[in-house]
């Protein structure tokens, strides 16, 4: 399957473009050309014409939310000259950015494939030209119109992907939804799991706070204590709260539901995000989980907690209106939510 148009190469960073060093793999400077003369070694067969970019290439754990304006910006930037677009970028936090990006670019038009590798293109057996093989190939179908992640074997919704092995070359899965489309010797894309085509372009580029959202991993025995120093800066305004099981919290645990409280009180959004893999929170299901919900907690469904946090990002970087934000992440935007 091929199709046609000019697609824009972002390179954003990641193992694909690294080199070693005695400190580990890093970042290092003249990767476009090292892609261009790869990919034209392969001969290009059923390539479409591409031009490779590059942001200033980083680890993807050095990324902050404030990096999520930037790539979507230089999207926006060139949406008009290019048919598709992948972007290069590190596993490590590839599904959140392609969470973000699914949200800061809603009603998008053209196919967005971001990919990566687990070996860089500088070392024997890189699976990264094949991936960008697959990705190029992706970001030239029309009928694509949303945040993708190509990765190894599959071709999932950006929000849906989570990051499950470090040393796989299948290292994304969609835990809550089936991929798009299956990469094996032909690329098999699956059009009844599309997200159709939703009316008008609704780009924005918000200012980010990098230290809006805060996460909470619920343990046996957690203090309220924990909870007011997690919460303390005065900047946070989000929290994702990964619960137990159905959305449930130690609702007799004073102390941690005292700090809870007092986080709501101040307007701090709480959402409700279960720790399990695959699922959905069902805030009342039990006594546990309604407490949540008297505290103005919103489910979030069965989203992934990097969708949860990105899409709570977006949103308070767009309004001041805590209400807003709580009946945005209630919603399903672009597929991020079981539908
Ligand atoms: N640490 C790397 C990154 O996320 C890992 C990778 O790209 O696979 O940038």
């Amino acid at each position: 399957m091929t199709g046609t148009g000019r697609v824009l190469v972002l390179h954003v960073g990641g193992t694909i473009g690294m080199v070693a060093s005695p400190q580990g793999y890093r970042p290092a400077p003249g990767f476009p050309e090292r892609l261009r003369q790869a990919l034209h070694a392969t001969g290009g067969q059923g390539l479409p014409a591409f031009d490779v970019r590059e942001l200033d290439p980083i680890d993807s754990a050095e990324l902050r939310p404030r990096d999520w304006a930037v790539m979507a910006q230089a999207l926006v930037d060139h949406w008009d000259r290019y048919d598709g677009f992948v972007l290069l970028h590190g596993t490590d936090t590839m599904a959140w950015s392609a969470s973000a990006l699914s949200f800061l670019l809603r009603g998008l038009d053209k196919p967005v494939v971001f990919t990566g590798s687990q070996i860089p293109m500088s070392e024997p057996r890189s699976d990264g030209l094949g991936n960008v093989e697959n990705a190029l190939r992706l970001a030239a179908l029309p009928a694509l119109r949303e945040v993708t992640l190509c990765f190894g074997r599959h071709l999932l919704r950006g929000n849906r992907a989570r990051k499950l092995a470090t040393a796989q070359f299948d290292a994304f899965e969609a835990p809550n939804a089936l991929p798009l489309a299956e990469l094996g010797i032909d690329i098999h894309l699956h059009r009844d799991r599309l997200w159709p085509a939703t009316g008008p372009r609704r780009f924005a580029v918000p200012t980010f706070d990098d230290e809006a959202v805060a996460v909470l991993a619920l343990h046996p025995g957690m203090s309220g204590a924990a909870v007011d120093a997690l919460l303390a800066p005065p900047g946070v305004r989000g929290l994702v709260l990964l619960s137990y099981g159905a959305g449930n919290v130690p609702a007799n645990h004073q102390g941690f539901m005292a700090a809870l409280a007092r986080a709501a009180a101040r307007g701090v959004v709480l959402v409700n995000v279960t720790q399990c893999l695959h699922g959905s929170v069902q805030q009342g299901a039990y006594a546990t989980g309604s407490a949540l919900g008297a505290l103005g907690a919103v489910p979030a469904g069965d989203m992934t907690p990097e969708a949860a946090f990105a899409k709570l990002h977006v949103l308070l970087a767009s309004t001041d209106d805590a209400d807003a934000v709580r009946r945005g992440m209630g919603e399903s935007w672009c597929g991020e939510m079981g539908l």
